[in-house]
């Protein structure tokens, strides 16, 4: 297969823009591929920032494939530490802070963004959240400092729960808020969730259910923690560190100033195609936690791998569509085992739960009976292949 013109460019070096490069150039020898990313371009799990602290890994001891290796292994040029600014359809140019590329086949793999609360406070500037290696550069050197020890987290989802549980491991005392009634409020299901809560309290770490922070202040110099957090309900929290797990946003800003459809995320059709008003010569794709494929925003790893496949045959000449199996996410909570396949949003159904003092075994299934998601916690874990084969594919 060979794909055509003057190459692939592809915006941001995350596993999504590295995967569909890697994919591509397994389909192709030739093609040139051109990865263009706002940081270093090297290659790093994303998924091992939060349950790194633990297994005492530094941010360089995470990078997996640093840029000049990677450019080698795949004979691709990565532009690194260059921003695009600004993406022109008409005639196919991206602006960027060291002047413009020329593109015929687009790839936008920018990711996604932190949400910020609204919160009170002079310490409110200094809440931190990692979703970069860089992050998590910052979010250890501050660990190192002998005055931290107390940690808050915003946010008990899933990635607020494997922070808090790596913490803990790591000798962090940590309290976690969240406006929701229990741990990850969108994905479990309220025995399961009991079941992780236990779990992880008997860990120490303590939750705080019902609250969220309304203000972060620098503690006075005798008060013993570095801020003072306030939650909704009025009690006050002396703290070191705050870390913001709240969520994340696809990141559409050059789709939006470019006049791409956006939805949630990049609105792609099941060919990871853009629609592209007045396009004469140019193809935009967008993978990823940015993307929103036939109305699905599902920032996790399966996902984007194989949205990469997909979209490497479409580039190298055969178009593809995108095939989703059911994708089971692992909650990386080593106090409470758990694996997450939650039903597509709006489907109509139940969870029945089983519960035992060793794990929560938690099915959902439609009226008709059909299985349409499961969680388990413990001992319930190795389920886990034999339901997701039940599963429908979700695309
Ligand atoms: C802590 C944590 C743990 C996780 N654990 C799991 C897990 O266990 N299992 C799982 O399935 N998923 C997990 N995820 C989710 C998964 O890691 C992400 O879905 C995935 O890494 C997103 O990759 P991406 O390439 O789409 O985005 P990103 O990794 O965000 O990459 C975006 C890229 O775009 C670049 N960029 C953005 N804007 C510009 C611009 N204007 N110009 C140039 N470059 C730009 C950035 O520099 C970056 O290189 C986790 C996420 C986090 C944060």
């Amino acid at each position: 297969m060979n794909a055509a013109g003057t190459g692939v460019v592809i915006v941001g070096s995350g596993l999504a823009g590295i995967s569909v490069a890697r994919e591509l150039r397994k389909l192709d020898a030739a093609v040139p591929i051109r990865i263009v990313t706002a940081d270093s371009g090297g290659f790093y799990s994303k998924p091992n920032l939060s349950n790194a602290l633990a297994a005492g890994k530094t941010a360089t001891q995470l990078m997996q494939t640093p840029r000049e290796a990677l450019e080698k292994q795949l004979s691709i040029r990565i532009d690194a530490g260059v921003r695009v600014t600004h993406i022109r359809l008409a005639g196919g140019l991206l602006e960027t802070s060291a002047g413009s590329i020329n593109y015929e086949k687009l790839v936008l793999a920018s990711g996604a963004q932190p949400i910020r609360l609204p919160i009170a406070g002079d310490g409110a500037a200094a809440v931190l959240s990692v979703n970069h290696i860089d992050d998590y550069a910052v979010f250890r050197e501050k660990l190192a400092s002998p005055s931290v020890k107390r940690v808050a987290i915003l946010g008990a989802g899933l990635i607020g729960s494997e922070f808090a549980n790596d913490l803990r491991s790591g000798g962090f005392e940590v309290e976690v808020f969240d406006i929701a009634p229990q741990a990850l409020g969108r994905l479990l299901p309220a025995q399961a969730a009991a079941f992780m809560r236990q779990r992880l309290e008997a860990a120490g770490v303590k939750f705080h259910f019902g609250v969220g922070a309304t203000t972060i202040e620098h503690a006075s110099a005798t008060g013993g923690s570095i801020y003072r957090l306030t939650d909704s309900a009025g009690s006050i929290h002396a703290v070191d560190l705050v870390l913001s797990a709240v969520g994340l946003k696809p990141d559409t800003r050059l789709a939006v100033a470019a006049g791409l459809a956006v939805n949630r995320g990049i609105v792609t059709d099941r060919q990871l195609r853009c629609r592209v008003a007045d396009a004469r010569n140019v193809e935009v794709f967008a993978v990823g936690d940015c993307a929103e494929v036939e109305g699905l925003n599902l920032p996790y790893v399966m996902p984007i791998m194989a949205q990469a496949r997909a979209l490497a045959k479409t580039l190298a000449g055969v178009p593809t569509d995108v095939a989703y199996p059911a994708m089971p996410v692992v909650v990386k909570t080593p106090a409470c085992p758990t694996v997450i396949c939650p039903p597509p949003s709006g489907v109509a159904g139940d969870w029945q739960e089983d519960t035992s003092a060793e794990g929560v075994r938690a099915v959902f299934t439609s009226p008709d009976g059909s299985l349409r998601g499961f969680a388990l916690c413990g001992a319930a874990m190795p389920e886990k292949s034999a339901l997701a084969a039940r599963l429908p594919a979700l695309l």
